[in-house]
């Protein structure tokens, strides 16, 4: 029967990231996934690094979020050479936009403590933001650079990571559900999959917004919340920035497209586009940025942003079952999260200090 150090079972992001990091410190890993590298959320996130621009209140996970978004520069040099996947790693920043007073307020409020805590962030009006970005509606209130925020495309970070641990020597396995966890005496020794038995004395749920095996080993349930995005297309180039208004964006990607997202669907597992999201998502698109209206509709999907009853990510061991760890919940931003919940996990399965206050 084979063998591993570490088994994980989910290759999104998070699991991918996870195996990359213990790849990269000699483990013998396999990823067990029931579908494709990346076929969950992660293929479906807009792959922002909004550390400023998703954050309202500091909590600890903002911390843990700014040491992941340093990450990124290092990561993409270290995927690119083992893998020659390029993650698409852009570092311009992100424009917050207010569509009130009462909005700019606010997000100046969210810029001052953001900037307490090393953040670089600028007040705009309305005339700064349109020398930086010409295409943005005269009828907003202003708004906010987040200097240090960037993006990625994340179905390549995702592939790359995997790709990266895989040239490590880390086994892939797709098309492969895991379907039990088997333990004796209080310890994993290995899961029983669609394509047999494997052996392990570590085991990392990263299984996202599935619940199938989380809730049948940890008290905690995985609330999937579901995601609608657009895309369209322009030779034309409109914007150079991602745009963040509320909960709202419009991110640029490589080629001319445009990604609009996302819907907030909390407990709808379905994946299709409902005809009345496109609509509000474009409406609220050309109310922001008009010039989008000449675009040229690519495409739409939707995909599950994996929330928990924690409403927080759970990153721990399991309470009493050795050896069997869990790493889900990271919700809106798990593109963002895994360059540092790779790292954090094999520091915790090391018995490594985390230098991330985190708990
Ligand atoms: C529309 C949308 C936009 C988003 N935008 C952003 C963004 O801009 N920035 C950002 O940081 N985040 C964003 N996110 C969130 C981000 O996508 C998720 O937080 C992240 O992808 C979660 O990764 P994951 O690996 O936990 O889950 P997933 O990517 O869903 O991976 C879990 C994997 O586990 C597999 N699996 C489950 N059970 C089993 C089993 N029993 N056996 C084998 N395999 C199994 C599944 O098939 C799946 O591939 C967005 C999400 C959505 C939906």
């Amino acid at each position: 029967m084979k063998n591993y150090d570490v088994i994980i079972i989910g290759g999104g992001a998070i699991g991918s990231s996870i195996a990359y990091s213990l790849s990269k410190r000699k483990k013998r890993v396999a990823i067990i996934e029931k579908q494709m590298i990346g076929s969950g959320a992660s293929s479906a996130a807009a792959g922002l690094l909004g550390v400023q621009a998703e954050w309202d209140a500091e909590d600890p996970l903002f911390h843990l979020a700014q040491q992941s978004r340093r990450l990124f520069p290092k990561l993409q040099e270290e995927i690119r050479t083992l893998s020659g996947i390029d993650i698409g790693y852009e570092q311009k920043g992100i424009l917050r936009i207010a569509h009130t007073e009462q909005e700019l307020a606010r997000i100046h409020d969210i810029m001052n403590w953001q900037s307490a805590c090393g953040e670089v962030c600028e007040a705009m009006t309305m005339a700064q933001v349109q020398q930086i970005e010409p295409a943005v509606s005269s009828k907003l209130y202003g708004g906010v650079f987040c200097r240090d925020d960037g993006h990625v495309l994340a179905k390549d970070l995702t592939k790359g990571y995997a790709a990266s641990a895989a040239a490590l020597g880390c086994a892939i396995y797709e098309h492969t559900e895991v379907t039990q966890i088997i333990e004796q005496q209080g310890e994993v020794c290995g899961v029983q999959t669609t394509a047999g038995m494997l052996e392990t004395k570590q085991i990392i749920l990263a299984t996202g917004a599935s619940n199938q095996t989380l809730q049948q080993h940890f008290e905690i349930e995985a609330i999937p919340v579901k995601g609608e995005v657009v895309c369209l297309h322009s030779y034309e180039p409109i914007l150079q920035v991602p745009l963040f208004r509320e909960r709202f964006y419009i991110a640029p990607k490589r080629g001319g497209h445009y990604v609009i997202g996302a819907t907030m669907k909390r407990g709808d597992v379905t994946k299709h586009v409902e005809a009345a999201s496109v609509q509000h998502l474009l409406n609220q698109a050309f109310e922001l940025v008009p010039a989008l209206q000449q675009a040229t509709f690519k495409t739409s999907w939707a995909g599950l942003r994996p929330d928990c009853s924690l409403e927080r990510p759970l990153m721990a061991q399991h309470a009493t079952t050795k050896g069997l760890w869990c790493a889900v919940g990271h919700y809106r931003n798990g593109i963002l999260l895994s360059a540092i919940t790779g790292e954090y996990m094999a520091n915790q399965l090391e018995e490594v200090t985390n230098t991330c206050n985190y708990v």
